[in-house]
Formats: structure tokens, sequence, C-alpha cells
């Protein structure tokens, strides 16, 4: 009681000592900015400013005379009262606590944080201290706040995976990331403080000035470009570049950012993908697409400014010869080597194109005359002049050329090309290595053309389409021992259109197969009724006529034995017809497929013999059932010496080989007597019977069997 009478005395003293001299430490202490507390040797509170009082929720009055640890949170009280007595010890320091977790403890039981600061102050001899706190809260969070910036900062910046740099308004480096320096070779140190210029390719310093002047004057806030810089080790890069600048609050230039981005595989990428879609793989020429592409601009070209323009199209005679005699890489080089060729003979302002498999097409500018496209033809004609030396073969190789010539008056130019094609088609029509101009009255005919190849393929559903039947004859015995099936179109305006007109439109537009199977069906139908005739005990067998590309189609013996199955038909009693040019378009080829047939009982007879140019040893290899004598050699028999002999000795190398030879296009009596005496086995033509319809055969038949 009495400690505590006496504590109270002591207080009072206190606060009235502090009334007494509050003036002068008042006007200090409220001078303050800080929490401030005066504490005497025993850690009273003897002074307190009002931002003490503030912070901490107490009045001073409450405060003063207090043990200062009633604002020391329990955990610290110990703590502070060491450091404040070692502190008093050594009045000439001042200690600062800032960066720790202070607090002080308010009136509400609420910690404060609090940066603390301790001075020494000698009073009387005695060892007193001022103690200062000071609210650090919005300082925390300001730092916390900067904190986060910066790592922000350093995600955005540093740990970005696009290079990026700042350079200051001169343009000189400040900072750069991790992936710039990894992009361009060099380090930090060696980029900082220097500008672009060391790793910007030589040629294209001038983009960055040109930018920078640019965004100086205000033209753009921000520009986007490409420009080649050097790698340290020397490569070229392709870099796409934005540079924007930093502003500040009144819109002045700080400094300039710049994010980049190498786009040089990107380029070389979309630049082999662009070449790819634009050019032959082979030959590497422009391919059809970069061709129109190319005749678009001429011609607009010529629009504009008049002239002439013209386009070739060239088409190799014969080239698949090549591919099958030589095989397909032989063909391939070949295909190289002719490209080579033409190339050197293309003007720089010309193109060319491969149009696909063996067709070429030239673009000619600048004309002044017709006959300049004349003259280029010729030129491109005269480059195949000298063989081809591939595989140690030598290798001739021609081809034919149509011409189309244009001027601003040619409105499509998708047409220019069709027109080349039809004048090509007339200078095949005229005999290989040789060139046609494009008329207008060629564009007639292939409309012509065109519309008979549409009703061809009505026909065959509209029952146009017939077959006849040529009694094929044993010279001897005058009997009819086969029957050659050929076709005829009746058209309903023109009448009856002879094969020699439409076989070769339906073999150019691919409806050859069609009529083949229409033929060999209708044939076999037709001939399972037919029954032996005089001394035979077999029926007549039926040659069908094949062409080369049916004979060469990979369905073909799957056709033949499908409907030999269905109709039952014995397949010794069928005969394919097929030409020496047929079979020379792949020798190798027919010599399976013969084998194939023969397997299956199904004959061959080479038909036209004589007209082509097949060796002899063809002949051994292919061994056909039946030799057909082509009708030139029949016919003018009494008229040539030569002839005659030729005849002679066809037919005897026939039986020689052991083969029946058949005679075609026998006329007149002289013609058979002739044929008899040099021993030819079969004939047939107009003076037995010409082709008759199925309705006619047994009339036909009865007629050549009287005779
Ligand atoms: P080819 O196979 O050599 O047929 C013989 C041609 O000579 C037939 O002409 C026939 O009518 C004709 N001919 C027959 N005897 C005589 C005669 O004594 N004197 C004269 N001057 N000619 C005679 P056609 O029917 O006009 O056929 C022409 C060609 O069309 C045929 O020649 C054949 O290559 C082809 N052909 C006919 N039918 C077909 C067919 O169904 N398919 C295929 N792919 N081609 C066919
Ligand atoms: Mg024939
Ligand atoms: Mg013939």
């Amino acid at each position: 009681m009495v400690r505590v009478l006496g504590e109270r005395d002591e207080r009072e003293r206190i606060v009235s000592d502090f009334q007494d001299s509050a003036l002068s430490w008042e006007i200090l202490l409220e001078a303050l900015p800080d929490g401030t507390a005066v504490l005497d040797e025993h850690g009273t509170m003897r002074h307190v400013n009002g931002v003490l009082a503030e912070l901490t929720g107490y009045s001073r009055e409450e405060l003063v005379g207090r043990d200062v640890q009633m604002l020391v949170p329990a955990r610290h009280r110990d703590t502070e009262h060491v450091a404040r007595r070692e502190h008093a010890q050594d009045p000439n320091t001042r200690l600062i606590w800032s960066d720790m977790d202070l607090s002080v403890l308010c009136r509400d039981g609420s910690e404060l944080s609090v940066d603390f600061a301790l001075s020494a102050l000698a009073i009387e001899g005695k060892a007193w201290v001022v103690a200062a706190i000071r609210d650090n809260r919005a300082q925390r969070a300001a730092e916390t706040a900067q904190a986060e910036v910066e790592l922000r900062f350093r995600v955005a910046f540093e740990d970005n995976m696009a290079p990026m740099m700042f350079t200051d308004l001169d343009d000189r480096t400040i900072a750069v990331n991790d992936a710039f320096c990894r992009m361009v070779g060099y380090s930090r140190d060696e980029l900082m403080g220097k500008d672009s210029r060391i790793f910007t390719h030589p040629d294209d310093v001038g983009i960055t000035e040109e930018t920078l002047r640019r965004v100086n004057s205000g033209e753009a806030d921000q520009v986007q470009y490409v420009k080649r810089y050097l790698h340290k080790d020397g490569r070229v890069l392709v870099v796409e570049v934005s540079r924007s600048p930093a502003l500040d609050a009144f819109g002045k230039t700080l400094y300039f950012v710049f994010s980049e981005r190498d786009i040089t595989e990107e380029r070389a990428l979309s630049a082999q993908l662009s070449h790819q879609a634009l050019h032959d793989s082979l030959t590497g020429l422009a391919n059809r697409a970069l061709f129109e592409d190319r005749l678009a601009q001429a011609h607009a070209a010529v629009v504009r400014h008049g002239g002439l323009g013209a386009v070739l199209m060239l088409d190799l005679d014969d080239f698949k010869g090549v591919n099958d005699s030589y095989g397909h890489i032989v063909g391939d080089q070949l295909l190289v080597g002719i490209a080579r060729r033409f190339e050197q003979v293309t003007r720089s302002m010309d193109s060319l194109c491969r149009f696909g498999g063996d067709e070429f097409l030239y673009l000619a500018q600048g004309l002044t005359s017709p006959e300049d496209a004349i003259r280029v033809a010729s030129r491109l004609l005269g480059a195949l002049a000298e063989p081809f030396f591939i595989a140690g073969a030598s290798i001739e190789q021609r081809a034919s050329v149509g011409v189309m010539v244009w001027d601003a008056s040619s409105t499509e130019t998708s047409q220019l090309i069709q027109d080349a094609d039809v004048a090509l088609y007339e200078a095949k029509r005229r005999g290989k290595g040789h060139h046609a101009v494009f008329t207008s009255s060629m564009r007639a005919k292939e409309e012509n053309r065109f519309a008979t190849i549409q009703e061809l393929r009505h026909s065959v559903q509209s029952g146009d389409l017939e077959m006849h039947y040529q009694p094929i004859v044993e010279l001897t015995t005058g009997d009819v021992v086969g029957f050659e099936a050929l076709m005829r179109w009746h058209h309903h305006v023109r009448g009856w259109v002879p094969p020699s007109v439409f076989i070769p439109l339906a073999e150019m537009s691919g409806l050859i197969l069609e009529l083949g199977s229409f033929a060999l069906r209708q044939a076999i139908t037709t001939a399972s009724s037919w029954t032996p005739t005089g001394a035979h005990s077999v029926a007549p067998f039926v040659t069908v006529n094949f062409s080369a590309s049916q004979f060469h189609n990979p369905g073909l013996i799957a056709m033949i034995e499908e409907v030999l199955v269905e109709s039952g038909f014995a397949a010794e009693r069928l005969v394919i017809e097929i030409t020496e040019s047929s079979v020379l378009m792949d020798v190798t080829e027919t010599v399976a497929v013969i084998a194939h047939l023969d397997r299956l009982g199904v004959g061959i007879a080479l038909d036209d013999f004589g007209t082509g140019f097949s060796s002899l040893s063809y002949l051994v290899l292919l061994h056909p059932r039946f030799i057909k004598i082509d009708q030139s050699f029949v016919r003018p028999m009494s008229e040539s010496v030569h002839n005659d002999t030729l005849l002679e000795t066809i037919i005897s190398l026939g039986e020689k080989l052991n083969m029946t030879m058949l005679a075609e296009g026998i006329e007149t009596k002289a013609q058979l007597e002739r044929l008899r005496l040099l021993g030819c086995e079969l004939g047939q033509g107009f003076f037995f019977s010409p082709a008759v319809p199925d309705g006619e055969i047994a009339t036909t038949l009865a007629r050549v069997l009287g005779d």
C-alpha cells in the first residue's frame, strides 16, 4: 500500500514536473513527425508527443509516467528492455530499426507495425533515451507494391522468351534480356551502352535510323519492321522488330522498348513452301499455278501497253516409249535434261513451266509479230536437235508445239492455254516434231470434236452403237471359220460414222474402255449362237479389236475373264486383235498380258501387220495365233513387183514361225487366187462380204459358203 502510495506520489510529481517543463519539451516533441517518448533511466515515459498518442490510441496523459513496456508486445519486452539499457550506456549512438518486424501495442490491443529509433539522452547525469516510432505501413505497402512491380518486370522482361531490349533516346542499349543476348550471340556487357549497329546487318542500318526518325518526329507511336541482324558468329538473321517509346506523364519519351522475333527459320520455311507450291519438284521449273499467274500479269501488261504475247504448248513425241524402254528413272532424267535445254533458250522476260507429264508451257512476251512466236517455237524445237546421253544411252527426243499468239483483245487467259493445246493437237496431227499456230477454224474443229465425244458418250446407252461382223474365210476350202467384230456408230444426223473417226476420239476421252467392254460383250453374245459350218466341228471364232490404251489398261484381264465366265463362252473361240504400235508401247507388258490370255485359252491376232516397224524378234516373242497382213500388201499385188515379193516373204515367214497368216482387204478374185497360191491360209474382204449386222449373218453365211 505504502509502495503504491509512494508510486502514485512519484507519478504525481513527474506529472507536475512535466507540466512545469511542458512548454520547452512540448514544443520540441510536437515538432517531430514520429511518435516520440522521452524515457528516463527506468523506462518511464517522461514526455510523449501527440503523434505517439495518436498512433497508439492513448491520450498523452495516459502515457506519461507509465513504463514504456506497456507499448511493447509481450514477446518483445525482454529484448526491448535489454536493448534500451545497453543503448543508454553509449549515449553517442542512435539506434534505428527498420525493415524489421517491430510493432507497438495499441490501446485497443492491436499491434502497429513500426520502424523504431532510440537516441541516448544524458539528463542530469542520468541515462535517459528518446524513443521514436514511425508507422511504416504505408512504406511497407509501397515496398511490397514495388517488389511486385519488379517481379512482374522480371517475368515480363528478364525471363521473357521473346528477345527484348531498352534503349535510351540516342538508341544506346540500357537493358537487354537473356533471350536477346541468345539471339544475337553477344553478352549483356558487350551490348550495354552500344547502339544496335554492332549486331545489325550493314545493309539494314538505315532501317533502324529511319524508324527512330519516324518515332521521334511523331509520325508513328509504335513501329514494326523486319530487318536483318548479324549473329556474333556471322549468321544472318531475319528479325521482326517492334519499337515503342516509353512515355512519361507528359508524353515525353523516356526510353524505347524493343520486342523482337527471330523469323529466320519461319522465312526460310515459308520460302521453301511457296517454292514447292509454285514449282515442279522434278525439274524445278515453274508449275501451272505460277505460270498462270505470270500469264495473267503479262496479259494485263499487254492490255495497258499494247503489243503481242504468245503461249506455246510443247508435248514430247512418244515420250512413253522412253519410259517403257529405259525405265522411269531415265525418263525422269530426260525430262530434267529437256527442261535445262529449254531453259537455255528461254529469254529473261519469258517464262517456262512444266505443265505436267511430258508437257511444257512457254510464255513469250514483248513480241512484235506472230512470226516472232514461230521463231520461239523453232528455237525450242531446235534445243532438242542434239541427242541426250543418259545412263550410257543416246536418246533422241522430239516435241510438237502448239502456238497461240494473243494481244489485248484476247480476254480469258485460261482460254489462251486451251487454244495453245488445240494448236498442239493440230501440230501432232501434222506429224511429229512440228509446230502449228492456232487459228479459229481449229477451235471450230476442236469444238466439233468435243461435241462428238459428248454424243459418243450417250451412244453406248442409247443403242446407237452396234457391232457388225465380217466373215473370215479359209482360202482353200471357202469355209467361214470366224468373224471380225467391227464397231459401227449410227449418228442421228450424220448417219454411219466410221470407226476411224470415232475410235481416236474415244481413246482421247477415255471412253474407249467403255466402248471396248461393249464390243467384247456384244461380240460374245452374238458369237454364242453360231454353229459349226462346213466340215468344221467347232463354231466360228470371233475377233475383237483392242486399241493400245485398252490393251494396256490394268483391268483388261479381269474384264475379259468376267465376260467369259458370265457368258460361258469357250475362251478358245475368242481372239483379241492388237496392232504393232500397241505392242511397241510396252513390249514387256504386252508379253505378260499375252501369256495370261494364252493361259485362259484366248488367242491373239497381230493386226495391220507390215505397217509398223516391229522386229522379227518381237514376232517370235509374242507368238500370236494369227498374223493379219495389212490390206496395203494385198490390194496393189498386181501393180508392184516389190509388194509381191514382200507378200511372199511375209507369208513364208508366217509358215516358218508356225503362225496362221490372215490376209485383210481381199477385194478381187485375182487377189484371192494369188494369196491361195502363196499359201496364205485365211482371208477376209469385200470379195467375200463387208461387215454385216447380226441379223444378216445367216444370209451372208449362206451366200459365202454357196460361192
Ligand atoms: P481393222 O481392224 O484393220 O479392220 C479392218 C478394216 O478394213 C475395217 O474397217 C473393215 O471394214 C475394212 N475392210 C474389210 N474388208 C475390206 C476390203 O476388202 N477393202 C477395204 N478397203 N476395206 C476393208 P472399219 O470397220 O472402218 O474399221 C477401221 C478400224 O477401226 C479397224 O481396222 C480397227 O482398227 C478399228 N476398229 C473397228 N472396230 C473396233 C472396235 O470395236 N474396237 C477398236 N478398238 N477398234 C475398232
Ligand atoms: Mg482388225
Ligand atoms: Mg487390219
